[in-house]
């Protein structure tokens, strides 16, 4: 197939790991897992360790201290980089996943033995599990908000169930399987009315859509840096200030503690009460990176360009028949099934051309249960992305599909 508009993308140059021009060339369309890493965050942690690590926090040598203001440095921009009021409203945990069952143990003290936890059914296991576990040890009902046809949380339905019952709302920011952005604002709100908690999950969003957590008012927002460019191993929560006080310290060890003995102890508040144990320095430090790269782009012109592409994937999706796409995307990712195939062969087919997408229930099993499905395939796209990338994988798609038929 041709495009009528080639879309080049003049981000790729700063990303390697796309820019090896050798026979097997990777086809990266596999973003919404992790994402590849600029020149600006590689270089970024081999100077680190080129130039000596230190553990922050604890000695005087001018090495160490040097380390700790870049990582403080780093919450910093993080705060910046989230409108938030101050970076001591900054967390670093490991990833999403970490954030969230952090505040699923931080908050069992807080929250009563009595009434409900709400989520939606589109939900990553990330933001499902914690708190399905949490309403278990707490007693607490787990009330499901279901979707509309186009992927999107029934906010006329939500409006019935979030009642002056809820304690604590988690939604994402956008969906990991429809590609769909969610009313966030609005489920803030209905939280908000009833004096319940929210909980954002932005994994997905944060990366294609600017946010800003002062004016979202969200109690809670939390992503993983290496779906925002930066190496794994470092994930943020944010928390108001007034309700990082709601939670329980829940890992202990160096550097989160005030004073100890035998007995008792006295614990830092958030942030650095939180962060118990050695932090992951040169990741935290790449996701400084990260933000730095993505401070220097023009996010209008991103934006533009993946909306673009999406049209092209999803046009050519819609032109193949028996091609089935998932609710109705709009932001940067599509996942669709193929009647009569099964989309892990699919995927085997095109893996066998290194084209990387992902096939399977993307962890949401409870969401593919209710759509009746086995699964489906995910094309996800970043600002590296250009239409060759889509070329080669409906070239790939066409041959998989005439080998399967
Ligand atoms: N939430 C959503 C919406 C996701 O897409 C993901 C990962 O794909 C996660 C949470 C979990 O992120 P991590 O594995 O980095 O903790």
């Amino acid at each position: 197939m041709s495009y009528k508009t080639l879309l080049e993308s003049p981000w790729r140059f700063d990303f390697p790991a796309l820019c090896n021009f050798s026979n097997d060339k990777l086809t990266w369309l596999d973003s919404a897992a992790t994402t590849q890493k600029p020149n600006m965050v590689i270089d970024c942690i081999t100077q680190y360790y080129q130039q000596g690590c230190a553990n922050i926090h604890r000695a005087q040598y001018p090495l160490a201290t040097k380390i700790t203001r870049g990582f403080e440095n780093v919450r910093q921009k993080v705060a910046d980089f989230l409108h938030a009021q101050s970076s001591d409203q900054l967390i670093f945990t490991r990833s999403t996943t970490e954030s969230i069952n952090l505040l699923a143990y931080g908050l069992e003290s807080y929250l009563p033995n009595t009434g409900n936890i709400v989520i939606s059914a589109l939900e990553h296991h990330a933001n499902l599990l914690p708190w399905q576990q949490l309403a278990k040890r707490k007693g607490l009902k787990l009330i499901v908000l279901p979707f509309t046809q186009e992927g999107i949380i029934d906010l006329e339905i939500a409006e019935t169930l979030i009642t002056n019952q809820t304690r604590l709302v988690a939604i994402s920011q956008m969906s990991n399987v429809f590609g769909t952005l969610q009313p966030i604002k609005q489920i803030i709100e209905l939280a908000k009315k009833f004096n319940a908690l929210s909980v954002i999950d932005g994994a997905q969003g944060i990366v294609h859509h600017p946010t800003n957590v002062t004016q979202l008012n969200c109690d809670f927002y939390v992503f993983s840096g290496h779906k925002l460019f930066a190496p794994e191993g470092v994930g943020i929560l944010y928390g108001k200030a007034g309700s990082l006080t709601k939670l329980n310290h829940w890992q202990f060890g160096g550097e989160m503690v005030q004073s100890a003995d035998y007995e008792t102890a006295q614990f830092y508040p958030a942030p650095l009460g939180f962060e118990a144990g050695t932090s992951a320095i040169g990741a935290v430090l790449g996701l400084g990176a990260a933000i730095d790269y993505l401070n220097a782009q023009n996010r209008t012109d991103i934006t533009a360009h993946e909306q673009a592409l999406i049209h092209q994937l999803l046009t050519g999706l819609l032109q193949r028949k028996s091609i089935h796409v998932l609710g109705n995307p709009h932001s940067s990712l599509v996942s669709f099934y193929i009647e009569g195939m099964h989309p892990s062969d699919i995927s085997h087919l095109l893996a066998e051309q290194n084209i990387a997408i992902r096939a399977g229930q993307h962890c949401c099993m409870p969401l593919y249960q209710t759509l009746g499905l086995n699964g489906a395939i995910r094309v996800s796209l970043a600002l590296y992305n250009n239409s060759a990338d889509l070329q080669c994988f409906f070239d790939a798609l066409d041959k998989a599909i005439e080998l399967l038929t």
